[in-house]
């Protein structure tokens, strides 16, 4: 999942918060409040939904870009497969690791990378360190919608 966020409203503030309240469904008052916030979340949801949302503020002069969004984002059966427990793996036992987007920082990934006896097969996902067993994940790009 990922969310828009607003860098700068631009001259058309009020079509941007009236734009603000139909994506959120929230009042106008509270549009605005949120339009008055830096870098304030304006749109949530899956990549073509993004798409849709940056154009559409992007037409009416907003400066908006977007990121991953990991609180609306599920991790509870990343590891079912791998795990009997959510944390170790199945298969050896290893301390499974998370790589979540938006929420493990690219330097803990670096130092999974190079403890592990198997690096990270992809960049999203649950990794083994010890045998290789892996999950990755893979949340789409708003830019290729
Ligand atoms: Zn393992």
């Amino acid at each position: 999942m990922f969310k828009v966020i607003l860098k700068s409203i631009g001259s058309n503030r009020l079509k941007v918060m009236s734009l603000i309240s139909r994506t959120l469904g929230i009042s106008l008052a509270n549009a605005k409040r949120l339009a008055l916030t830096d870098f304030a979340e304006v749109a949530y949801g899956e990549p073509a939904a993004i798409a849709k949302a940056l154009k559409e503020f992007t037409e009416l002069g907003a400066d908006v870009d977007y990121d991953y969004w990991p609180e609306g984002m599920s991790t509870d059966h990343w590891a079912d497969e791998l795990s009997n427990d959510g944390f170790h793996c199945k298969l050896c036992g290893g301390k499974l690791f998370f790589s979540i987007p938006g929420k493990t920082p690219g330097a803990e990934c670096a130092q999974f990378n190079k403890m592990a006896k198997y690096p990270m097969s992809g960049g999203f996902g649950v990794f083994c360190p010890d045998c290789g067993n892996a999950i990755t994940k893979y949340f789409g790009d708003p830019n290729l919608v």
